[in-house]
Parts: C-alpha cells; structure tokens; sequence
C-alpha cells in the first residue's frame, strides 16, 4: 500500500459486506426491513456496497433526509426532535415516511403532510437497554417520544405507525426480547391498528456470536401477531469494525507516564472517546506488554486521549497507529477544533484498490468559518 498521509480513516469494504450479510440473514428470517440511521454513518462513498443490502435510510435531521434520497435511495424515512415549517416543507417531497416526536408536531404539521407520506409517531416504552444515561431514550425526563399516559386512540386516525428507538449497543437478545414484550403487551390496542413499527437501532446483531436467529424469529413472530410491517434502524451494527484511524506518533513526552502524541485529537476526530469515556482499542498494542503509553492527542484539552496501552516495543516517533472500530459516529462529527489537519477519508476496495472519498486542506477550515 502506498505510503498515505495521516490522519485518515480507512474503511474496508469486506468488513463491511460481513456485517452486511448478517444483516441480510436477519432480514430473511424476520420479515422486518432495515434502514440504514445515517446520523451513526453517513460516508457516502460507501453506499453503493451497502445499497443492494438495506431497504434504505433513516435521518435525525432535514440534510440526513435529502442524502438519503439523493444518495441512497429505497425508502427515505424523515424523524426529528423537532421540526419547523421550513424543515418540513424541506422533508416532505422527499419521505417516504415522516415520524414526529411528539403529539405537538404531529398536531402542527399534520395537515401539511398527511397527503405526502405515512405519517408516524415516536413512542417512549419507558423501558430501555442502554449503557449510558446520555444515550438512554427513556431516561428520567426524556424528551423523546410520547409516554403512554399522554396518549389515546385517537392519534390512529392520523399516523400509520409508531417509532420506537431505546437501545443502545444492545447485545443481549434476551433483554431486547423483554422490550419487545413490553410493547406487544402495553400497546397491543395500538399495534393492533398500525401497518409499520420501527424498532429503532441499538440492537448489536452483528456482534460476535449474536444469535441472529433468535432475533429474528422474536421479531417475526411480533410481526405476525400485530400484522404489521417490522422496521430496525441500524446505524453502528452496519458499519462496526469497519474503519480504523490511522495517525502518527509525533512526539513522547514524559510525565511520571510515557504519553505518545499523535496527529489526531479526540475532540475533533473521535469524539464519542471523549464523550462516554471509551479508551480507544489499537491494532499495534498487547495488552500487559513492557513499554506503557498514553496515547495523546495533539489538541490543547488537557484531558485528551485516546487510551492508555501498552507495547511489545517502545514507540517510535513517526510510526503510524491504528485506532480501531472507528467508522461509527466519527466521520458525522468531525470539527475544525484548534485548526487540526482533518483526517482523510479512504476506503479499501474489495480488490485492494484505494478510493479517496474526500480529503481536506486549509480551504475547507475557512471556508466553514466565513466567506
Ligand atoms: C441513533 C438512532 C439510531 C441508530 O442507533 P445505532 O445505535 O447506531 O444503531 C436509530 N434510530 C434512532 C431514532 C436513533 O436516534
């Protein structure tokens, strides 16, 4: 492989069709539809491996929505916290389907949508399998969908379906199969009246030895009790393991600790490190070996790291590190923070070609800041 610039990300295309193809397999045995939730993924150089897979794209914004149509085609679901008017005359001739997120939209925007699209309503079951509280939907207070005790029967002469989405990284099919009783049971009057039921994403079933099967004859059987059409909106479970960062080490410095610095930074390219506090995992390291490092970032916040590791061999400057299963909820959320150089975005053929899906210079930093 040619000598690339760092940073970057590199995506492998057959990592990516392996996950594909178990979702393939989930959707054989269930019955249910999955579309793809573009705010964990949005590379769309990718899209057309993942196309002939997924039934097509879910959003939680008004440009998610137009990618989606413009770039991914199959169905084009619209969701947001909140729509305006202008977001929804954005939306409209683009949905397949537009799911509010609570009793107020769908009241406001009702009438303005419902000869465009099937028309949804995002429900909070209260109940939930999440690791962390900042991703749990039915946290205390959650702003996200509508409880059962605000609502009554009448929402079905306005919506074809309901939303759900409470999962997070769930890998534990035992516990999503408790959800879903939960809702089948508390719903049923509801479920009973509705031609489509997305389930949200969350659902880990591309993990190791998920046992897919399982899931999907779950699903299946829901399906067929309530006689509806199952929808899942996977994002991470799509694209996991798919991309490794790759950076450079810069500089050792010493503090008590080794820290090695390297050409990336948390905060502006691997953001969610920082966010839910999960150490990086690097290809280079053995865990337990002689040479201990913190992997640092080159940005000014003093608490930015990436892991703290260890190695068979000291670290070398101008070595090259890859930070692994970092496809997910990175390439959406890089920023310009300290004026860092932006990663480039590559991606690895199935026929070891090397695609430039974008790459990033001076130009776009101050073009995002002013004209
Ligand atoms: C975040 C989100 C998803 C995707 O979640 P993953 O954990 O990436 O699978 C799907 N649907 C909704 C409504 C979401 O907010």
């Amino acid at each position: 492989m040619k000598n690339l610039n760092t940073p970057y990300f590199m995506i492998n295309e057959q990592a990516l069709i392996d996950n594909l193809e178990k979702a393939k397999q989930l959707k054989e045995i269930s019955g249910a539809k999955l579309v793809l939730a573009l705010k964990c993924f949005s590379t769309w150089g990718t899209f057309n491996t993942i196309k002939p897979y997924l039934d097509g794209t879910t959003s939680s914004g008004p440009y998610e929505v137009r990618l989606g149509h413009e770039k991914f085609g199959g169905e084009t679901h619209a969701y947001s916290v909140g729509y305006s008017n202008a977001d929804i005359e954005a939306v409209k001739p683009l949905s397949d389907k537009i799911i509010f997120n609570s009793l107020s939209q769908l009241e406001a925007h009702y009438e303005n949508c419902k000869d465009s699209a099937s028309l949804g309503l995002r429900i909070n079951p209260e109940m939930s399998v999440a690791g962390q509280d900042l991703a749990n939907p039915a946290r205390a207070y959650s702003r996200l969908g509508v409880k059962q005790d605000i609502l009554n029967l009448d929402v079905l002469n306005k919506v074809d379906g309901f939303m759900f989405h409470m999962n997070c990284e769930n890998k534990d099919v035992d516990a999503f199969i408790r959800v879903l009783d939960h809702i089948s049971t508390t719903f049923t009057e509801y479920l009973d009246q509705l031609t489509w039921l997305s389930l949200g994403g969350g659902i880990f079933f591309t993990y190791p030895n998920y046992p897919i099967e399982k899931l999907g004859l779950a699903l299946k059987a829901f399906a067929e009790k309530h006689s509806l059409q199952v929808y899942l909106e996977p994002g991470e479970a799509i694209i996991t393991r798919t991309a490794d960062l790759v950076v450079s080490v810069i500089d050792i410095v010493e503090n008590d600790k080794q820290t090695a610095i390297v050409d990336s930074a948390t905060e502006a390219h691997r953001l969610d490190t920082l966010i839910y506090n999960e150490p990086a995992s690097i290809k280079e390291a053995t865990e337990g070996a002689t040479y201990n490092y913190i992997i640092g970032s080159c940005s000014c916040l003093a608490g930015d790291q990436f892991c703290e590791t260890q190695f068979e061999k000291p670290l070398q400057i101008g070595q090259k590190l890859h930070l692994l299963d970092s496809a997910g909820y990175t390439m959406v959320k890089l920023n310009w923070f300290n004026g860092l150089k932006m990663p480039s975005i590559y991606f690895e053929r199935i026929n070891g070609d090397i695609e430039v899906l974008n790459e990033f210079g001076y130009e776009d930093f101050k073009n995002t800041l002013g004209r």
